[in-house]
C-alpha cells in the first residue's frame, strides 16, 4: 500500500478494529487517547507514535498531528478548532493535494452538534425528525415546544452524546421537569417521536473529496442497509440484511444514505442510522463521521470491512481504489450481537466464555477491563446461508446476554 501514518482522535475499540484493518495493509497508526486504551494494547508497531491524553485537548491533537501524515477519528466528540488551526498551518499531506485532515473538520464540526446536524441535512432536503432548539431550560419553553410538536418527544443533548447519554423521552407534561433535570447544563433540542416500525442503518464509504449531493452516486459506496434493534437507546443487535423488508427499501435506505453523506467535506465512512415509519418512508436519526457499531458484521460478512474501507478512503493514493462490490455481502445473512457490560465488573465474561462453544461465532473483546452497566465490552458476529441459520446459531447467546443485563 503505502507509506503513511495514519492519526486517530480515540483510541476505544473502533480505534482497535481500525488497527486491526491498518495492520493487515502494512499501515502504521498513532492513537491518541488514555494510556492503555483498546486501540493502543494490540499496536505496538507505532507505539513510539502513540500519545497518551485527550482527543479533547488541544496541545494533544498538536502532538499526534506532528507524528502522522493523515487525521482521523474514531469519535466525533473532539476538539475542532485546534483541527481549523491545523489545517490552516499545513492542509495537504506533504508531497501531494489531499487533505490530511479527513473527513473535514468542517464536517465533524457540524455532526458534532445534533441540531446544527439535523439543520444541515434539512438544507439538502434529507429527511429527519422534525426538531426544535430548546433556548431555555424554563420547562414553560419546552411546554411551548410541546405544543408545537406533540408528546410523546425525544429531549436530547445537541453534544457529546452516545448509547443514548443524552436523551430523554419526554412522554407527558409531567416528564418535563425530570428530563431537565436529568439532562441540566447541557445544550438541549427537542425532537419529534418517530413512531417507528424498524430502525435501519447504513454504512457508506465516501471517496470524494467534495461535498456535492448532486454527485453523490460517484463520491459514494453503501453497504448493504442492515436493521438494528436498540434497548434503552444502546444498540444490542444488528441484523444484515433487515428481516422482512423489501428491496425496495433497503435500496432507498442505501440511496438516502448516500444521499446524505454526500453533502459533507471530506472522504472515509460515515453511519447513516434510519428509522423505517410506518407507511415505509426513511427519516435520518443521525449520522456519524468515523466506522460505526452497525459495521461491525462487515469483518466477517462484507469482501472488505469498514475498518479497511476507511482506511483507504482517507489516504491520498488509495480512496479511488475500492473496487466495485467489495461493499457487498459476501455470505447469506449475519448477525451481531453486542456484548454490554452488567451488574457486576466481570458480568459480561460469561457471555464471551459461552461463545466458545458455538461454531462459527466470530468473538471481538475490545479490553476494556472492568464492565459498567450497559458498556460496550465486545460483540459476537455470526454468518450463515440463511437468517434462520445466523438465528439459531446465536440464540443462546442473545438470551445470555438479556440474563446478564436483567
Ligand atoms: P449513538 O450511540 O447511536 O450515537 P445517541 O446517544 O446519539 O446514540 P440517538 O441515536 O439519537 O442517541 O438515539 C438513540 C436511540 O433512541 C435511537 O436509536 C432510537 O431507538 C431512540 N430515538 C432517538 N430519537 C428518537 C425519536 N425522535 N423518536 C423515537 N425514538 C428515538
Ligand atoms: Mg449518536
Ligand atoms: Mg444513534
Amino acid at each position: 500500500m503505502s507509506s503513511y501514518t495514519v492519526g486517530i482522535l480515540g483510541g476505544g475499540q473502533l480505534g482497535r478494529m481500525t488497527v486491526e484493518a491498518a495492520h493487515r495493509l502494512n499501515i502504521k497508526v498513532a492513537i491518541l487517547d488514555s494510556e492503555s486504551a483498546p486501540a493502543k494494547q494490540i499496536n505496538l508497531v507505532a507505539a513510539d507514535k502513540h500519545v497518551t491524553g485527550s482527543f479533547a485537548k488541544a496541545s494533544d491533537v498538536k502532538v499526534l498531528a506532528s507524528r502522522c501524515d493523515v487525521l482521523t477519528y474514531e469519535i466525533e466528540h473532539v476538539d475542532t478548532k485546534v483541527l481549523e488551526e491545523l489545517e490552516e498551518e499545513q492542509p495537504f499531506v506533504e508531497g501531494t493535494e489531499w487533505y490530511r485532515i479527513q473527513p473535514s473538520w468542517k464536517t465533524v464540526r457540524t455532526i458534532q452538534d445534533k441540531f446544527v446536524q439535523k439543520s444541515h441535512l434539512a438544507k439538502f432536503d434529507i429527511p429527519t425528525a422534525k426538531s426544535i432548539a430548546v433556548g431555555t431550560s424554563h420547562p414553560q419553553g419546552l411546554k411551548d415546544i410541546a405544543d408545537q410538536i406533540g408528546f410523546p418527544l425525544m429531549l436530547k443533548s445537541r453534544t457529546e452524546a452516545y448509547d443514548g447519554r443524552g436523551n430523554y423521552p419526554v412522554k407527558t407534561v409531567s416528564d418535563i421537569e425530570p428530563a431537565l433535570k436529568a439532562l441540566a447544563d447541557r445544550p438541549l433540542y427537542a425532537e419529534k417521536w418517530a413512531h417507528f416500525k424498524m430502525e435501519l442503518a447504513v454504512m457508506v464509504v465516501k471517496t470524494a473529496q467534495e461535498a456535492s449531493i448532486d454527485s453523490w452516486e460517484s463520491s459514494t459506496l453503501a453497504y448493504p442497509t442492515v436493521e438494528t434493534i436498540h434497548e434503552d437507546s444502546i444498540c444490542k443487535l444488528v441484523y444484515a440484511p433487515p428481516r422482512d423488508v423489501s428491496k425496495k427499501v433497503t435500496e432507498a435506505a442505501q440511496q438516502l444514505a448516500r444521499r446524505a453523506v454526500s453533502t459533507f467535506l471530506g472522504t472515509g465512512v460515515f453511519g447513516v442510522e434510519l428509522f423505517l415509519l410506518a407507511d415505509d418512508s426513511l427519516v435520518v436519526n443521525e449520522i456519524a463521521p468515523r466506522p460505526h457499531n452497525s459495521g461491525h458484521y462487515t469483518i466477517e460478512a462484507c469482501g472488505m470491512s469498514q475498518y479497511e474501507a476507511h482506511i483507504k478512503a482517507i489516504l491520498p493514493d488509495q480512496a479511488s481504489r475500492i473496487p466495485e462490490g467489495a461493499t457487498d455481502l459476501s455470505v447469506g445473512a449475519a448477525i451481531m450481537l453486542n456484548i454490554l457490560g452488567g451488574p457486576q465488573p466481570d458480568s459480561h465474561l460469561l457471555v464471551e466464555d459461552a461463545a466458545r462453544d458455538v461454531p462459527g461465532a466470530h468473538v471481538h473483546m475490545y479490553g476494556k477491563g472492568d464492565g459498567r452497566p450497559g458498556r460496550k465490552m465486545g460483540h459476537i458476529t455470526v454468518t450463515g446461508f440463511s437468517m434462520s441459520e445466523c438465528e439459531n446459531k446465536i440464540h443462546s447467546l442473545v438470551q445470555m446476554v438479556d440474563a446478564v443485563r436483567a
